[in-house]
């Protein structure tokens, strides 16, 4: 059984470790360098992206997160972690670093104001039926490199077309929160991905 990690210094950590464990993969809290070692895996959580990147220094884990990703670990990055994963930001605040690895642009906060939070049904084309993404003051992916595939965009409202899911090699990231609706599949695809390399 492979061992996948979630960052677990902001976030919904546990909704992510119990819907790691329903899709049959051991999962552990990382909060240091030494239990990042111990993970085949790992989930970024949403948060704050910029209280993330200052929290992984803090812990001493924005570096050793940077080699592991060069090194070919799956990451699955939701929300601000999708865009902790980015090569870049738009729309961000001056000088943002991420971790990189995922060939993208995203634009922070890319929903607008008036719809901080939203809600609406995605197609995946590995999935059967519609995946209900929840959005919190997410971001969109406005640049795909070469090699990322679109995995879902928005189909409809003022958003129609957006790309809020992708997948890069062993790099998963989506702008909403698939921890917070009980609909595991988005886990158990990273968890496929996992067990495929
Ligand atoms: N707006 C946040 C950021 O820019 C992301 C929000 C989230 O993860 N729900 O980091």
């Amino acid at each position: 059984k492979p061992l996948i990690g979630v960052f677990a210094l902001q976030g919904n950590v546990r909704e992510h470790l119990a819907m790691l464990e329903q899709v049959g993969v051991q999962a552990q809290p990382v909060r240091r360098p030494s239990e990042l070692e111990q993970v085949d895996a790992l989930v970024l959580p949403g948060g704050e992206s910029t209280t993330m990147e200052k929290l992984a220094r803090t812990f001493e884990l924005f570096e050793p997160l940077q080699k592991r990703i060069v090194d070919g670990m799956p990451v699955f990055g939701t929300c601000a972690g999708m865009i902790l994963l980015a090569n870049e930001i738009t729309g961000g605040i001056a000088g943002q670093a991420t971790l990189g690895g995922l060939d993208v642009t995203v634009r922070r906060n890319a929903f607008g104001r008036q719809v901080d939070s939203f809600e609406v049904d995605l197609a995946f084309e590995a999935f059967e039926t519609p995946y209900h993404g929840v959005f919190i003051r997410a971001p969109w992916v406005e640049r795909v490199g070469p090699d990322v595939e679109v995995l879902s965009t928005v189909s409809s409202g003022p958003a129609t077309g957006r790309i809020v899911a992708v997948r890069h090699d062993q790099l998963l990231a989506t702008s909403f929160h698939p921890e917070m609706t009980g609909d595991a599949r988005l886990h158990g695809y990273f968890a496929e991905l996992v067990r495929g390399l």
